[in-house]
């Protein structure tokens, strides 16, 4: 099959708290499926609960045909090895006290890859190479490094267990301007050369449609909208993905002093307590006599294009 995950009906509820309440989406094998919203939307959490390393409380996650969700400890085991994470702060998610040698290889232990002590130093050597490191700092640590060369490590750290999937939860939103597209062309190269699927999570329109082939964009614990990046961006089916494309600046001087930028009012609903019928319906600017009334379902609006709006027909989940 041409997809590697599905989620289906995936919930994840922390108390009153849906920060996943519905989501079906699936990631095809060899694809950059870009995930967009507002922080708070729920987006890491889909990540995590797609690797199931958060719960999901309802709903399904297969991963290459495996119900990830129904998984005993061995079918985990082989899921963590082909799946991996990178983060946004990469300063966070390395060890300070270990040197970036260790941090990168630790995962050959855990997977009992690359064996003997040797065998694993190589392998080290090889991932910070392919990662654009120089090997012989493998001795050396995360403070000693750069912003965008810790990233580097995260990401051989991620690679080190031939993952087929990367969750890049927010990869470049704290680093300099200056290096984040050195570490996008690094992503893009990495999927290219190894056969990677990532999923692509950022608040970041701009950097999303840069590298995603399609996106997903997300309201309150919903997938709002859904397709291939171009039409996303330039002809959007939900009315929240229309003012997140207007806050995109545009490179052109004269297109961008003519741009109408679509400024939502209005604080996003508590994820305890959403709205009823339309979640985006208190700070919609089109929203209509359904909206109150009836959730709307994702429906297609276009070939490799879908949004859960009234304004393509009424629905109700
Ligand atoms: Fe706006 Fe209604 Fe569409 Fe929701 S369903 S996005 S409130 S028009
Ligand atoms: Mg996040």
């Amino acid at each position: 099959s041409d997809v590697l995950v599905r989620a289906s009906g995936l919930q994840v509820r922390f108390g009153p708290v849906r920060a996943v309440d519905g989501v079906d989406l699936e990631v095809r094998r060899g694809e950059t499926l870009g995930l967009v919203g507002e922080s708070g939307c729920g987006k890491s959490t889909l990540g995590n609960a797609l690797l199931r390393l958060v719960e999901p409380t309802g709903g399904t996650v297969e991963f290459d045909g495996l119900d990830v969700t129904a998984a005993g400890r061995r079918e985990l085991r082989a899921l963590r090895r082909r799946t991996a994470m990178i983060f946004q702060d990469p300063y966070a998610s390395l060890d300070p006290r270990r040197t970036v040698a260790e941090s990168i290889g630790e995962p050959l232990a855990i997977h009992r890859l690359h064996r003997g002590r040797a065998a694993r130093r190589a392998r080290v050597g090889e991932l910070m190479e392919v990662v654009g490191l120089n090997p012989d700092h493998g001795g050396r640590y995360p403070h000693e490094f750069s912003g965008g060369q810790r990233q580097r490590v995260g990401i051989a750290r991620a690679l080190a267990g031939e993952p087929d999937f990367v969750v890049c939860d927010e990869p470049i939103a704290s680093l300099d301007v200056s290096v984040q597209a050195q570490v996008v062309n690094l992503l893009v190269r990495l999927q290219r050369e190894f056969g990677l699927t990532y999923l692509f999570v950022s608040h970041d329109l701009a950097a999303v449609r840069q590298v995603a082939d399609r996106v997903a964009v997300m309201y309150l614990g919903r997938v709002v909208e859904l397709g291939a990046g171009a039409s996303v961006s330039s002809a959007p089916a939900h009315p929240y993905t229309e003012a997140l494309v207007s806050a995109v600046p545009v490179p052109e001087p004269a297109r961008e002093r003519t741009r109408q930028r679509i400024v939502l009012t209005g604080d996003v609903p508590s994820p305890a307590d959403p709205p009823s019928g339309c979640r985006f319906r208190t700070r919609c600017p089109k929203a209509f006599e359904p909206c109150p009334d009836h959730d709307p379902v994702l429906q297609p609006t276009g070939p490799e294009q879908a949004a859960a709006c009234h304004l393509h027909g009424v629905t109700d989940r």
